[in-house]
């Protein structure tokens, strides 16, 4: 059983259903309103229209010239008018047009107004009525009216019987004008719609389709590409950010080139003198002396450095080494670091550190922070061999710095050094010594930390590589603080 997977809509196809969706709303609340709501609609209309003619005549009622503003009110609204006393005497009776008028009838009769005046009073003073009109056009058809009659009891206590016809004209024919209007209207926003959605799905989807060709350069290893930034803002933003990913990826694909052609170096150099000693000292028995062997166990152990070296960054940066932090006296460990370094009679390494102080660290990782700053001070010393180590104590937090006289490092190249296989000098300084990843672990270890990091370097006159960690309490403060 194989479910075929729907291909999802593309920009232009979401665009169109977006548009489509809306031209069909509108239509249809067009259609709803001109086509169905028309009826009562006007019918609304013209009965406020009538409501508000009888309260004008209403109001005139007792005016001596009542005659004429009735006669007024009824040319302006074409509105037939009649206003009687309560036993159906004619006060007032006008007629907008020469159509034959179902209240002019009425107003024949004397007795009938009388009784209409009756029966308004005693459903409560108005009555509204709308109905055929009982006269036939001359086109057969007949004219739908509005009667609107009130009784009312004017300030002086006479009693008024107001009446009132209007002809409500069929919409039909208007209806039929406004079909011809929603088609071609509905006709005019489809094409519209259509052209719209066309238009603006280019717009968005032009720079993308640019944009998604790019990046299958740069997944083909093409780190040159650059993504124009254009088009609509997000996607201006989704370029930036892509450059910015294929910028990072030349960064480490050059970094990796350098990694290959600097380890391979490394592994080679070290290789090929412990076989070209091994060799002579086969072939020679008088080359096996104690120098030579020394050389190979040298090179051997410049080989396991490197090896070493590796495969703690990338444990550091897998995050497979978790921090084993403790209290440990870090003046102590500097000391005894510094030791280490005793056989290297030729270097000096005076030690400006006078309080012992704590900090909570891992040990063993921190020491390997100071050996290879100290390892990059010798590599880099100046002629007078001497590497001055620092501890400062300040606003709870130590700082230890390493500083040489040698060679320094280019301003510029300062941000750069902590990278991975990042060496200043590459030519030169590769076979001399080590990968590029020194840094780059103490960078790792101390950011593992959250500890401050940095470096001062004059070019020709040395460097200062510090670092900062927060203080523990000493032991003396820890032993006085629980005896409290
Ligand atoms: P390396 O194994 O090459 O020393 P590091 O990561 O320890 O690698 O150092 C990176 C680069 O920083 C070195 O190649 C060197 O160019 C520069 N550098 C590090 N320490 C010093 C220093 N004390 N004086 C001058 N340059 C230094």
């Amino acid at each position: 059983m194989s479910q075929k997977q729907r291909k999802p809509l593309g920009i232009w196809g979401q665009i169109l259903l977006g548009f489509g969706v809306f031209i069909l709303v509108v239509g249809a609340l067009l259609w709803l309103f001109q086509m169905v709501l028309l009826e009562p609609f006007y019918r609304g209309v013209k009965t406020a229209e009538v409501k508000g003619a009888a309260e004008s005549v209403v109001r005139c009622l007792e005016d001596d010239d009542m005659k004429e503003e009735v006669r007024e009110i009824c040319l302006n609204t074409g509105i037939n008018i009649v206003v009687t006393d309560e036993v159906g005497r004619m006060l007032a009776g006008w007629k907008a047009s020469e159509k034959e008028s179902y209240l002019e009838n009425l107003s024949q009769s004397r007795s009938a107004l009388a009784a209409l005046f009756n029966d308004v009073n005693l459903q409560g003073g108005s009555k509204l009525l709308v109905a055929k009109s009982p006269f036939v056009n001359q086109d057969g058809s007949q004219d739908e009216v509005i009667l609107y009659v009130s009784v009312v009891r004017t300030p002086t206590g006479l009693n008024r019987m107001v009446a009132m016809e209007s002809v409500v004209t069929p919409v039909d024919s208007i209806r039929e004008t406004l079909l011809v209007q929603v088609t071609v209207l509905t006709v005019a926003m489809v094409v519209l719609g259509v052209l719209l959605a066309l238009v603006i799905a280019r717009r968005i989807s032009r720079p993308l389709t640019e944009i998604n060709n790019s990046a299958k350069a740069l997944a083909e290893g093409d780190y040159t590409i650059r993504f124009e930034e254009q088009g609509a803002r997000e996607v201006r933003e989704l370029s930036r950010t892509l450059n910015y990913a294929a910028g990072e990826l030349s960064k480490v694909e050059g970094l990796r080139r350098d990694l290959l052609a600097n380890v391979s170096h490394d592994l080679r150099t070290p290789l090929t003198m412990i076989k070209g000693y091994s060799e002579v000292m086969r072939d020679l028995p008088g080359e096996n002396t104690p120098e030579n062997v020394q050389i190979i166990i040298d090179e051997a152990q410049r080989l396991t450095d490197l090896v070493n070296d590796l495969l703690d960054l990338s444990k550091l940066e897998a995050g497979v080494l978790p921090l084993e932090k403790a209290r440990f006296n870090l003046t102590e460990s500097i000391r005894q670091i510094l030791h280490r370094y005793d056989k290297l009679a030729d270097y000096r390494f005076p030690f400006h550190g006078e309080e012992d102080v704590w900090v909570e660290a891992d040990e063993l990782k921190i020491s390997q922070v100071v050996y290879n700053l100290v390892n990059n001070a010798i590599t880099y010393s100046g002629e007078d061999k001497t590497i001055t180590l620092t501890q400062q104590v300040e606003q709870g937090k130590v700082r230890i710095s390493v500083t040489d006289t040698g060679e320094g490092i280019p301003q510029e190249k300062l941000k750069d050094i902590w990278e991975r296989y990042y060496k200043v000098d590459k030519e030169h300084k590769r076979a001399q010594m080590g990968s590029g990843l020194g840094l780059s672990i103490v960078r790792n270890i101390l950011e593992m930390h959250g500890g401050q990091y940095g470096v001062t370097s004059q070019l020709g006159k040395g460097s200062t590589f510090w670092f900062e960690l927060p203080l523990a309490p000493s032991q003396g403060e820890l032993g006085e603080g629980s005896a409290r």
